[in-house]
């Protein structure tokens, strides 16, 4: 390895030790002559701290003496590490009390540049490591706020510098399948799948999928995706790499691919998108109420009332998102309509959400939004008993059924890249295709 390639604390650190040394190796032979069983060994073992190196470094001898008593050069300085794991309700301040550290060296952590600031992010559950001298005196603070991550806080001098520290977790393949019965959540966790990877699944396939409404028994899927391990121990789930839904006896197969811009995205085998511009349904709902209907008869009025939109039941607070990216042309307020927002999406395409309970933060009219960005969270304001979400799609200035309506197509993999995006994705595809026929020549199919 290269010097240069060392982070800077590091070089710091190597001209610590040699200073400690240096003043190590004069102390131990001027003060103390008849210990002669001195090795390199244990200097790096009973290093003085970084704030004793720097008291000696930086005051002249003759000042030392008359302003305080000389530190007496101790042989050895002992350090304990305390680790800490971030209870609901710690704070920083609480935590540095607890451990009779002063306010003043809180202070100097969170004000290091650049990295100080992070550390107002703990919460519980992440973990700090303290490491004082017998003096009780910080030298080092270690703040992991995940499991790959750790911030390392050394102190030099009167302050600290801070490094971070990356852990690159080894990543596994592994494959998945499931047959459903009734519930894709419980069939995914019978076969050993955690719901957050089962709900990353539904994402990637919910533009050919409604995944309340569409799923039936004998629906079946397999995944290839990746685990996560830190020295043998796993911390989690990558990428889900490649994945074949079979709904309702049709099938759909799909690909992750990282383009030339580092975007990431689903593809069908072809290299087509498996999203669309627009979601099908802009929030996670647990029924239809009321259904897209131009003749409607109103059940009270007893008149043609036509229903322009899906009512979407969903608990009060929902988050409610943009189903396509585009520009917000309203976000107000009427009698009937209550808390609303419109959005335009290019020429052609406009979304209306009504009955908001509030809007999301920066939405406002003009606002640019992306697809998939929370707008507001689902309520019963204007004319609504319940809480719910009435959704519009129109195009031309015509409503069409949201459920229904073709819904344009994201972009598939730019021509200048298809030839990249086969060399990437047949082999995942292929170890799809390998697992399937395993289980499937497992059950006897
Ligand atoms: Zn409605």
């Amino acid at each position: 390895m290269n010097s240069s390639q060392f982070p800077k604390s590091h070089v710091i650190l190597s001209i610590v030790l040699g200073l400690s040394l240096c003043w190590f190796v004069i102390a131990k032979f001027s003060g103390d002559p008849d210990d002669d069983r001195f090795t390199t060994e244990t200097v790096l073992l009973d290093l003085p701290t970084v704030d004793e190196i720097n008291r000696q470094a930086l005051l002249p001898g003759a000042a030392t003496a008359s302003q305080n008593p000389a530190p007496t050069p101790r042989a050895v300085t002992n350090t304990t590490t305390k680790k800490v794991s971030v209870a609901p309700g710690d704070n920083l301040a609480l935590l540095f009390k607890k451990h009779g550290l002063s306010p003043q060296e809180l202070h100097r952590l969170v004000t290091t540049e650049p990295l100080g600031s992070r550390l107002k992010e703990i919460f519980p559950g992440h973990e700090l490591r303290f490491t004082v001298d017998d003096a009780n005196t910080l030298v080092k603070l270690e703040y992991s706020p995940g499991p790959l991550e750790v911030l390392e806080f050394t102190r030099v001098g009167d302050g600290y510098e801070g490094v971070e520290v990356v852990a690159e977790p080894e990543r596994v393949t592994a494959y998945k399948h499931a047959t459903i019965d009734h519930s894709m959540f419980i069939a995914s966790q019978r076969a050993g799948l955690d719901d957050s990877l089962t709900m990353r699944l539904a994402q990637i396939f919910q533009w050919d999928i409604d995944f309340v409404l569409d799923i039936r028994a004998g629906d079946e899927f397999y995944v290839l995706f990746e685990e996560l391990y830190l020295v043998d121990r796993f911390i989690g789930y990558g990428k889900i790499l490649a994945a074949e839904f079979i709904n309702q006896g049709d099938s759909y197969r799909a690909v992750l691919y990282t383009d030339t811009k580092l975007d990431e995205s689903y593809y069908d085998p072809s290299g087509h998108s498996m999203r669309k511009a627009f979601l099908r349904a802009p929030l996670s709902f647990t029924r239809i109420s009321s259904n897209f209907n131009l003749r409607r008869t109103h059940p009270l009025w007893k008149r043609t009332m036509p229903h322009r939109g899906i009512d979407y039941v969903a608990p009060r607070g929902t988050p409610i998102l943009a189903a396509g990216s585009g520009k917000i042309l309203k976000a107000t307020r009427s009698q009937a309509n209550g808390n609303f927002v419109v959005i335009r999406h290019g020429e052609q395409f406009v979304t209306k959400y009504l009955h908001l309970s509030k809007f999301a933060r920066g939405v406002r009219s003009n606002a640019r939004v992306e697809q998939g960005q929370t707008i507001g969270y689902v309520g019963a304001t204007g004319w609504a008993t319940a809480p719910h979400l009435h959704y519009e799609f129109l195009v031309n200035g015509v409503h069409r059924n949201p459920r229904t309506v073709k819904l344009p197509d994201a972009d598939p993999v730019p021509e200048s890249e298809i030839d990249r995006f086969s060399q990437l994705s047949i082999p995942r595809l292929a170890l799809l295709d390998n697992y399937k026929q395993q289980i499937q020549l497992a059950l006897g199919q």
